[in-house]
């Protein structure tokens, strides 16, 4: 049966214009020769949003740079709240915002609003952070000296965001840099320019309320990777945090080590799991099922391999493609809806070759294939599970849609070899109520990746913990933890408070 969709009749592009006036985006963002804004649900153009021209954008990043003179010198815990007035508008603007989520990038509602809730969580982070940003009295070896580290605002933030979390991560950059002192300049994917333009709006609600927020302190520039690549090469910009695909980062990242400019970079996962013999299966299921599907498969977290032990294989493979046959696809506006559409066309397309490719090597695909019958152009697909005989060919690569490649395995060393034999690091996990096999899995000879978890999927971070991953990941972090200290510089202040000037190392240098 197909899934019922309910709201198919309300146009999502007058809904989305609604939101974006109530919101306080001005008319002059949109222009009729921008570029179009469309709606990933039913393929219509929301909007045309004017594009940043580089003239603009090397301006943006002028001011901002002069803010970030003038922020500095505030004291953190009062740019903490300018921070804690952010939280309080996006708390107020939440509905709305996790709405526009859900039409421009086609997430389901309860993700739309917890990508918000994200935001909101992030900034009570910052505010807390904005009293805590600790440097450290180190003992010296000089008599009546001091020796201590200080953390100083290192100045504009660049941002450059990815079409799947489209708010979020902006926020995780935004309130900490805020807090730490920096200006930011935020460069959104091109797939998702109103809800960039929306949060600004927000932000900008409440700098109001703040008063004397600098000019320039927070900038966005509207436009394709031609825009991207301007804030990557301005040499104004001393840190950029870069989210998306690792070609992107393959391509930032060398431009940005050429100019010594500190790289903050999030890119693509090959996310696995483990489960093991003595898995709750129950469990397990509900967390591969999420993990696997949510978000139409489009996270960085999204669970693309499955190990599953030779023992259990039989009692939970057969469950899941159950599982995969059943979830329901639609609309993601719809109450029930699990998987909405994909971002775009050419996501389809990619799904379709590693499916056709995992087919020539040995595959077995359950589902797979467009969803058609849905109303407008929007471009939906069935979640496709995989039985692979081996760890090959597509195997190995991120594509961004929803695939899960099953596999089996019977010894537990080979099959954490196998974990980390891909070139991301980004997300893990196991299913074991073993001890050992939970343990060795965490430790320094298990998972390889920034995240590794035991009884829950890959996906769904929390901000408390520092988010990011090793190798073609990037080795960035963000979020919570001490991440902070990307966005700040250090200096190690020595201070002679004595008369004699005792040299290091015993060093004499008597003139
Ligand atoms: P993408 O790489 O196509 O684009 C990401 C952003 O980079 C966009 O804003 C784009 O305009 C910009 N960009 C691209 N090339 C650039 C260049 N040469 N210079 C400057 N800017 C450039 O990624 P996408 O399709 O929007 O997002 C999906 C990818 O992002 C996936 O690979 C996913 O795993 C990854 N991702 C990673 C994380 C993480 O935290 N590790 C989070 C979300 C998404």
């Amino acid at each position: 049966a197909l899934p019922s969709v309910s709201t198919s009749s309300a146009s999502v592009a007058e809904e989305a214009r609604a939101i974006l006036a109530r919101l306080g985006v001005p008319d002059s963002a949109f222009a009729p020769t921008g570029r179009p804004a469309a709606s990933p649900i039913t393929g219509e153009v929301i909007a045309h949003v004017r594009e940043t021209t580089p003239d603009e954008a090397k301006a943006a990043i002028g001011r901002a740079d002069a803010a970030f003179k003038a922020w500095r010198r505030i004291p953190a815990p009062k740019r903490g709240e300018f921070v804690r007035l952010l939280g309080e508008e996006l708390r107020a603007a939440k509905e709305d915002l996790g709405r526009l989520v859900t039409l421009e990038a086609g997430k389901i509602v309860s993700e739309g609003l917890g990508e918000v809730q994200e935001m909101i969580d992030i900034c009570d982070f910052a505010v807390g952070l904005s009293r805590q940003l600790y440097g450290l009295t180190i003992a010296t070896e000089r008599a009546d000296h001091r020796m201590m580290e200080t953390w100083h605002p290192l100045g504009v933030c660049g941002v450059i965001s990815a079409f799947n979390f489209p708010v979020a991560v902006w926020s995780w950059n935004a309130a900490l840099a805020l807090v730490c002192g920096d200006s930011v300049v935020w460069k959104p994917s091109e797939k998702t320019l109103l809800t960039a333009l929306a949060t600004h709006a927000i932000a900008e609600r409440a700098a109001k309320r703040f008063g004397g927020v600098p000019e320039g302190l927070l900038e966005v520039l509207l436009g394709g990777r031609e825009i991207g690549e301007i804030l990557v090469e301005d040499h104004r910009v001393p840190v950029l945090s870069a989210t998306g695909s690792t070609a992107m980062g393959r391509q930032v990242g060398p431009k940005l080590a050429a100019r010594f400019a500190r790289a903050i970079l999030e890119l693509g996962g090959n996310n696995a799991a483990i489960v093991a013999p003595s898995a709750d299966l129950d469990l397990a299921l509900r967390g591969i099922a999420f993990a696997a599907m949510g978000t139409a498969g489009q996270r960085c977290t999204t669970l693309r391999r499955l190990f599953v032990h030779d023992s259990v294989y039989d009692q939970l493979v057969p469950r899941l493609v159950k599982v995969y046959g059943s979830a329901k696809i639609g609309d993601p506006r719809t109450e029930g809806t699990l998987i909405g559409p994909l971002i775009d066309k050419a996501a389809f397309e990619g799904m379709e070759r590693a499916l056709d490719e995992a087919r020539s090597v040995g595959g077995t695909v359950h589902g797979g294939g467009r969803y058609t019958d849905m109303p407008g152009d929007g471009v939906y697909v069935r979640p496709a599970l995989v039985e692979m005989p081996e760890q090959t060919g597509p195997v190995l690569r991120e594509t961004f849609a929803p695939i899960l490649y099953v596999m089996r395995y019977t010894d537990f060393d080979q099959v954490i070899e196998l974990h980390n034999a891909v070139g991301a690091g980004l997300s893990s996990s196991i299913f074991t109520l073993n001890l050992r096999e939970a343990e060795t899995f965490v430790s320094a000879v298990g998972s390889d990746c920034g995240i590794a978890n035991v009884n829950i999927g890959p996906s769904g971070a929390e901000i408390g913990g520092a988010f990011g991953g090793e190798k073609e990941t990037g080795g960035g972090r963000e979020s919570g933890s001490d991440a902070w200290k990307a966005y700040m510089r250090r200096a190690t202040n020595t201070i002679n408070f004595g008369t004699s000037l005792p040299l290091a190392q015993g060093v004499k240098f008597d003139v």
